[in-house]
């Protein structure tokens, strides 16, 4: 095998981790100090992603993976074993090297580290926990650590991965049990489903108060697992209803959705086209509707059904109850408020913040909202009452082409 240099391996390998949605890419411009202009440099943007902490500082990450060289064959992913991708593995001390070395340059603030399986998972797992307890423990490393945790691998070394990262993720991937025994075989749903319920348990135990002796820091922000959309038959609603459940049972901090991209060399098992990127985004739309808004999944979509690519899921909700509209924003309660189409959780908190002094306006509405075009049709103000407009036939067409993003 060839011997690769190192910015060769971060090519590879910075873009192979591309395909997890955990944190997306930055897609900045590359600049660099050639010419004595200027320090540092953006080399294509080669790794660097961002990701939200857990206090909601936007923060930049180095992306990759340790290596995509695998030995599972999973039919939807680019580093499976039997596809002819060019591969490369970089060594423990290559991964600390470069994090602390761009982290000095102030380049980033933090790592996220995934692998593919080489030999097997505990060996994987050892070798990322390597990276991980060199960063924290030789170098004293205060950065942040995301972790991809390898669900096959021994408990106690998931646990040390926990106690060295900030977030760890289990991806689960695909929506219906079925379509990873089909698509995915060497992987294990039930392990995967057991090693997300002792990761919650451990992250619990981390945060309990009280305790005389408290337990070391366990995955302070907590668990995330990725979905990809699309590779499978699975709806809209399925999608939603796999999310819905993992929330509850295992109380993950993220559900991330990513849609399917064909690779190439891929099986006929997959489809061939990428699913719309407004697929997704509707997704997150409906995920933030359940996690934020107070809505159940079976509220929002039917099992069988897929979303409204045209309209958010809250208006497409809206327009199916208009039994519940106009809704007085001066008397109305919190939870009836998060469900008027283009009020968000900040503008329903200023809204009730704001009326314990004055009735509301449409002006206050206006100025404490992204606009009330979309919104009039489903409140009543103090000075504007919409009539009949709430019942109109036409109703999604009026307020569809001013209708303006959930969040
Ligand atoms: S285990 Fe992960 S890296 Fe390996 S083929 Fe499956 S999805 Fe790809």
């Amino acid at each position: 095998m060839a011997v690769l240099d190192l910015k060769t391996k971060l090519a590879i390998l910075s873009d192979a981790a591309k395909y997890d949605a955990s944190c997306a890419s930055s897609g900045g411009a590359k600049r660099d100090s050639l010419g004595g202009r200027g320090v540092g440099s953006v080399d294509g943007g080669m790794g660097i992603c961002h990701a939200y902490a857990p206090d909601g500082r936007c923060i930049s990450l180095l992306k990759l993976l340790l290596t995509n060289f695998c030995v599972y064959d999973c039919a939807y992913c680019v580093n499976r074993v039997s596809s002819n991708t060019a591969r490369a593995r970089f060594a423990v001390d290559e991964v600390v090297d470069l994090t602390l070395g761009f982290y000095k340059r102030n380049y980033i603030e933090g790592l996220f580290l995934s692998s593919g399986i080489i030999r097997n998972a505990d060996y994987t797992m050892e070798e990322m926990v390597r990276v991980a307890r060199s960063l924290r423990e030789v170098h004293d490393f205060r950065g942040y650590i995301h972790l991809k945790v390898i669900p096959e691998a021994s408990p106690a070394l998931v646990n040390q991965a926990a106690l060295y990262a900030d977030r760890v993720s289990i991806n689960i991937e695909l929506p219906k049990d079925e379509s990873l025994a089909r698509l995915a075989p060497e992987k294990d749903i039930a392990g995967i489903k057991k090693a997300m319920g002792a990761m919650r348990l451990g992250v619990e135990a981390g945060r309990e108060k009280g305790r005389k002796a408290r337990p070391p820091k366990f995955a302070p922000a907590g668990q995330s697992t990725q979905l990809i959309v699309g590779a499978d038959e699975a709806s809209d609603g399925a999608i939603l209803k796999r999310s819905a459940g993992l929330y509850g049972a295992y109380h993950l901090k993220r559900v991330y959705y990513s849609a399917f991209s064909p690779i190439p060399d891929s099986t006929a098992r997959l489809p061939l086209a990428r699913p719309p990127l407004m697929r997704e985004h509707r997704l997150y739309q409906a995920d933030g509707l359940m996690r934020f808004y107070g809505f159940d999944r079976a509220e929002i979509v039917g099992e069988d059904e897929d979303l409204d690519l045209a309209i958010d899921p809250k208006l497409a909700w809206a327009l199916k109850h208009r039994g519940d509209f106009p809704l007085d924003l001066n008397t109305a309660e919190r939870e009836r408020m998060l469900r008027v189409p283009g009020l968000g959780v900040r503008s329903v908190e200023r809204m009730l913040g704001l009326r314990r002094f004055k009735a509301l306006t449409l002006e206050d509405v206006r100025r404490l909202t992204r606009g009330v075009a979309k919104l009039k049709p489903f409140i009543v103000t103090a000075d504007w009452s919409p009539g009949a407009l709430t019942d109109k036939a036409d109703l999604r067409e009026r307020v569809t082409p001013t209708q303006m993003d959930l969040f």
